[in-house]
């Protein structure tokens, strides 16, 4: 049981986009390496309760956990650096703060005062940091805050940490993100906008102990003490964060910085062994230096914003590495997808993904995408919305139900191969309503599913309205398509798959939130396997 848990704050400067997330993640990772127990947790100052109803283009993906909490994709990143889970404490927004807040006073718990920002929400937000600390799971907490200092929104998270910072004396520290830019005219690296935000931290009564430094060039050991010096920092302090070819390579460019050992310095921590870091030493090697190469498709509507598959796309990474290979993936737009441009747009592929998604936009490019997969014997994974795609396809041009579709978009259709559950008939609201989280999934034995997990009954996590209609089922079986994942209590159809085809296999869940780097997920591992034969033969 870890007592006297320790914090660390995460704040960003000059500008967003820094990579906060990686940078925590890396640190948590090279704690865990020396044997602690840690958490990562991320504050964001927006006031939608959680990211679910934000459009992917907005904010990129949202990732589930397993207690069914929509999240902030970086819960994505520190999940797949430490493998440990998270749940709804580890990602907190104003709205949800604010939501409580209001909630107690509504119920009179107040007891007639005022309830002010400063103490009533800064206190809510102490709360829901101390709240990870006080499991006595942790040796560790660290909590990002979202966005950058001086914005407006943040204050109160920048209040709540200069207070706690206060109250947990020795026990906390706060490390700021900043960016050195690189002028190219002058050929010089400007440190005077990471001296504006500290100023700016500093006038809010929060002293940095440590500051890393985003930068394109290596800062030279003058660069660093002027830092150290306007900043009012100790020159070890000052950490260079050069940009990586990967995000993996971070974790070990913040150890050859001693990011750890500062930060273990500054809780006078003196017994911290040295960090083991074999496997992933091992791991980024392989993505480094594959020894072949596959080309995926990657066929969805939010092409333009990598992010909007950020999962998708490292679980690509992780599985590359496990088959040695590195995986190009190609993102591909479903509305550019039609009968006319289908070969011409998928034809040198080795695999094909169709991905999750909401609404018609794009659909029926998906339902080509799939044809064309079948048809020609192209390794195939759906997801989610990709598997429900897979069904209408099927039903389509298998069974000869010309108007087979989802109800989501055909309301109407006498054949709703993909229907609405029923606990969703009578939902309304938008917020957290989806089917979300882990469920159990029974796998059917002698099927593509079996041999990939090898185990009868496997956790998935869900975040989708619709699902395979029952009805349907054994007229699909008998034609070949097999339902081999089940749900045990609600007989919900899980996973598709097509024993007469390669690999062609569609899953409701989504199996990209599982995976990590010490545990790439096995149906994208098989799928790479798959492609890889594809490419070879
Ligand atoms: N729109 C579909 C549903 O709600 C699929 C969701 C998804 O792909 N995550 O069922």
């Amino acid at each position: 049981m870890a007592q006297n848990c320790k914090y660390i704050f995460v704040t960003g400067g000059v500008t967003s986009s820094l990579g906060k997330g990686i940078i925590s993640a890396s640190l948590a990772k090279l704690l865990q390496a020396r044997g602690y127990s840690v958490t990562i947790q991320k504050l964001d100052p927006y006031i939608n309760i959680d990211p679910g109803t934000l459009n992917p283009y907005e904010h990129g993906e949202c990732f589930v956990t397993d207690d069914g909490a929509e999240t902030d994709l970086d819960l994505g990143h520190y999940e797949r650096f430490l493998n440990v889970a998270t749940s709804q404490s580890n990602n907190v927004t104003t709205g949800r703060i604010y939501q409580r807040v209001i909630d107690r006073e509504r119920k009179g718990d107040y007891l007639g005062k005022t309830v002010q920002v400063i103490p009533h929400i800064t206190d809510e937000i102490k709360n829901s940091i101390t709240k990870l600390g006080n499991t006595n799971e942790f040796d560790f907490v660290i909590t990002e805050i979202g966005g950058t200092v001086g914005d407006i929104e943040s204050l109160p998270y920048v209040e709540a940490v200069r207070q706690l910072k206060l109250e947990k004396e020795g026990l906390s520290m706060v490390i700021h993100l900043t960016l050195i830019p690189y002028l190219e005219a002058a050929g010089e690296l400007k440190t005077k906008p990471t001296q504006h935000s500290v100023k700016m931290l500093q006038s809010l009564g929060v002293q940095p102990d440590v500051i890393v430094a985003r930068t394109s060039h290596e800062l030279s050991a003058d660069i660093k003490k002027k830092i150290a010096l306007f900043c009012n920092v100790s020159k070890n302090a000052v950490i260079q964060s050069i940009d990586a070819s990967t995000i993996y390579e971070v974790p070990l460019l913040m150890k050859e910085e001693s990011l750890d050992e500062v930060v273990l310095g500054k809780f006078s921590n003196k017994d911290a062994k040295e960090p083991e870091l074999d496997n992933w030493i091992k791991f980024l090697n392989k993505i480094k230096y594959p020894k072949s190469r596959v080309t995926v498709g990657l066929i969805g509507k939010y092409v333009e914003l990598k992010d909007s598959y950020k999962s998708i796309l490292e679980a690509f990474i992780h599985a590359g590495a496990q088959n040695e290979c590195k995986v190009k993936v190609e993102l591909i737009h479903s509305e550019n997808i039609s009968s006319y441009s289908v070969d011409e747009n998928l034809k040198h592929l080795d695999g094909i993904l169709v991905a999750p998604g909401f609404g018609e936009r794009g659909i029926e490019g998906k339902i080509q995408t799939v044809k064309y997969a079948r048809e020609n014997n192209i390794p195939f994974f759906g997801i989610c919305l990709g598997m429900q795609c897979a069904v209408i396809e099927f039903g389509r041009s298998v069974l000869g139900i010309s108007d087979a579709h989802t109800s989501e978009i055909d309301e109407k259709t006498e054949n709703a191969v993909i229907c609405l559950m029923d606990n969703q008939k009578k939902v309304t609201e938008k917020g957290g309503t989806m089917r979300l989280g882990a469920y159990t999934c029974k796998v059917k034995p002698d099927t593509i599913v079996s041999s990939v997990y090898g185990e009868p009954e496997i956790e998935e996590r869900h975040r989708h309205r619709y699902e395979f209609n029952n009805s349907y089922l054994e007229q699909y079986e008998k034609a070949g398509m097999v339902a081999s994942g089940i749900n045990p209590k609600t007989n919900l159809v899980e996973i598709i798959e097509i024993p007469e085809h390669p690999w062609f296999v569609g899953t409701q869940f989504h199996p990209e939130y599982k995976s990590t780097v010490d545990k790439p997920h096995p149906l994208f591992v098989n799928f790479i396997a798959a492609a890889l034969k594809r490419h070879n033969s």
